[in-house]
């Protein structure tokens, strides 16, 4: 009984110590809600170190510990929760350079921590599958596009279609996420989310599924999950610009421009906050820049745009068949390469397989982190209106 407390009450001081550190980021005094909430969500995620785990590395983890052929409303243990966190950073640990090993036992314990403060409030100690999965499905890191495509198999039947129900209790689910870090009056749950993100469809396809949540905007209950992406994706762009307001020399992620006032531009710290200076408003219409062009490479790139005809826009993504092909069983073969680098045996039980651009590939150690991220990933064009 008394170590029980005594692990109460290290719980609750880990967990407090969570969030007086994003506290201590003055996150909240971010005015704009989606960019608040993303900010917060993307700083749990790195504090927990499952900005380095893609979705692969969670599905794995998954396998290993049998959540793949549990039932999703099946309800396990907090220790049973433990035991696939241990997994997931364990792993990881294999995969990062000796030189930058994470604190597993720390990694672990401020991620339960952080699920058990947003899907187990009351302490009854259970959690079902359905929410670990997509819980973790949904903030860890690696691409938008494939967190997504794993979110829909766990939602659509056999025949490839969205199951209504299924996804409103992933909205229920995903949207616990915000309110845990006291977004909730911005982004909570309601009894509409789901008719607001699927109109009138009424077959939605893992392609219909994709347009809408890639789509710019997203629908408003989700749409700080692709800006949480997006803040990843900039957090390494160097802007050689001073930021007209702070007079910092130079600016690091988003950039903003106003459209108004003549070479105005905003680092992301005070645009964010609505900070504006000299004739400058924060009413004033702002353009979002992810990438830095100097003047000389900007003309070029208009005079080889105005030279080609054809469109250089690309698609969201790629398309997919709308009848995915069975999941193989593969629970008798052997696999014919080691288990460690397996994730396309690892792809084909878990997602449909057909029209896989990445069933070749080799996913893990996709994970952020070490790689130089150009900003130029997700939005075609690197700029955006707000
Ligand atoms: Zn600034
Ligand atoms: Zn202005």
């Amino acid at each position: 009984m008394i170590e029980d407390r005594g692990r109460s009450g290290d719980i609750m001081a880990e967990r407090r110590q969570l969030f007086a550190e994003m506290r201590a980021q003055e996150l909240d005094s971010i005015r704009l809600s989606t960019y608040r909430t993303a900010s917060k969500l993307r700083f749990v995620q790195k504090k927990c170190n499952l900005h380095l785990v893609d979705i692969w590395n969670v599905i794995e983890a998954f396998r290993e510990n049998g959540l793949n052929t549990m039932d999703l409303n099946t309800e396990f243990t907090v220790a049973r929760l433990e035991a696939i966190l241990s997994t997931i950073f364990y792993q990881l640990n294999k995969r990062m350079p000796t030189t930058h090993q994470i604190n597993v036992e720390q990694s672990i314990s401020l991620l339960l921590n952080f699920l058990l403060a947003a899907y187990d409030p009351e302490g009854l100690g259970k959690m079902s599958v359905f929410v670990v999965k997509m819980t973790l499905a949904t903030i860890c890191g690696g691409k938008i596009l494939d967190k997504l495509r794993y979110i829909f198999s766990q939602i659509s039947d056999p025949g490839g279609i969205m199951v209504y129900s299924q996804f409103d209790q992933f909205l229920r689910e995903v949207l616990k996420l915000p309110m845990t870090v006291f977004e909730g009056p911005s982004f909570g749950y309601t009894e509409q989310a789901t008719r607001t993100c699927f109109a009138q469809q009424k077959k939605v396809s893992l392609n219909t599924f994709l347009d809408t949540m890639m789509s710019d905007p997203p629908p408003q209950c989700l749409v700080w999950l692709p800006l949480m992406h997006r803040l990843a994706n900039v957090e390494n762009v160097f802007h050689p610009v001073e930021c007209s307001y702070c007079h910092s020399e130079s600016i690091m992620g988003f950039r903003y421009r106003c459209q108004q006032c003549h070479n105005y531009q905003l680092c992301q710290d005070c645009f964010w906050r609505g900070h504006a200076s000299g004739s400058h408003s924060n009413q004033h219409q702002m353009k979002e820049y992810t990438s830095w062009k100097s003047p000389a490479k900007k003309l070029s790139n208009a005079l080889s745009k105005s030279l080609s005809c054809a469109s250089s826009r690309e698609p969201l993504h790629p398309m997919f068949p709308d009848m995915p092909e069975k999941p193989l069983n593969l629970a008798h073969i052997v696999p014919p390469r080691p288990m460690n680098s397996t994730n396309d045996f690892m792809l084909s039980h878990s997602m449909p397989t057909s029209g896989n651009p990445y069933s070749t590939k080799k996913q893990s150690g996709q994970a952020g982190g070490y790689r130089v991220r150009t900003g130029k990933g997700q939005q075609p064009g690197g700029t955006r209106k707000i």
